[in-house]
């Protein structure tokens, strides 16, 4: 995608979601870019910038992420989310949530994946008790291969996911993260 902007005041901004766009080409024609001297006065206001909770938590950063395991509603409770982070461990992967886990106070906005949260690309995507409405499937469609975890077969995940699984993430996750850990020992 090309866009041309123009900005109208002395302090130019231009903010990029991640992965929203491919790296150019190495050897690309790129626009010159230019370092401006900006004086403090030229600012229009001073700007505080805050930190909001759970921006520092520590979460591994989910837009770098190679493998990442996310946990929806379909968890019954907060300490539920060990069995994701099991998983994850045993894949070597990042750990994630959809957004009602962040309001429920489960998990730290900085783990939220989906349109309002981080734009992910991973290699490999597990959604675990995640419905993928609109605002979620957003947020991993560009990821290499998703898998869906999931007690209802018609869950809108099922109809883009690349490998859905039926059932309950309780039952089958223990068993994921143990056949992962035999076969990386075998
Ligand atoms: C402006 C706006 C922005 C939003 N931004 C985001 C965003 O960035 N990220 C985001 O995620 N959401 C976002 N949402 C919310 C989004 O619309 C959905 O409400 C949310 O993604 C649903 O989360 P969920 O799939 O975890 O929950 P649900 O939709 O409730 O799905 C839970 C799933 O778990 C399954 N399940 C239940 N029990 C089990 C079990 N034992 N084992 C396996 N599966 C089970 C169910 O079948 C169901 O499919 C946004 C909404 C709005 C309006």
């Amino acid at each position: 995608m090309r866009t041309t902007a123009t900005w109208t005041s002395a302090l130019a901004v231009a903010l990029f979601r991640p992965h929203e766009c491919a790296p150019a080409e190495p050897g690309t024609q790129m626009a010159p870019i230019e370092a401006v001297a900006l004086a403090a006065t030229d600012l229009p206001e001073r700007v505080a910038i805050e930190l909001l909770p759970g921006a520092d938590t520590g979460a591994a950063a989910l837009d770098t992420a190679d493998i990442i395991v996310s946990g929806g509603r379909g968890l019954r409770s907060a300490d539920e989310l060990d069995l994701v982070r099991d998983l994850a461990d045993a894949l070597g992967g990042t750990v994630g949530v959809s957004l009602p886990l962040v309001d429920m106070g489960w998990a730290p906005r900085a783990m939220q994946v989906g349109q309002t949260g981080t734009v992910v690309s991973p290699r490999l995507y597990i959604a675990c008790g995640i419905s993928g409405q609109i605002q979620h499937k957003i947020g991993i469609e560009k990821s290499g291969l998703i898998v869906a975890i999931n007690t209802d077969k018609d869950a809108p995940i099922m109809s883009f996911c690349d490998l859905g699984i039926v059932g309950d993430l309780r039952t089958l996750l223990p068993k994921l993260a143990a056949e992962v850990r035999a076969a990386r020992t075998a």
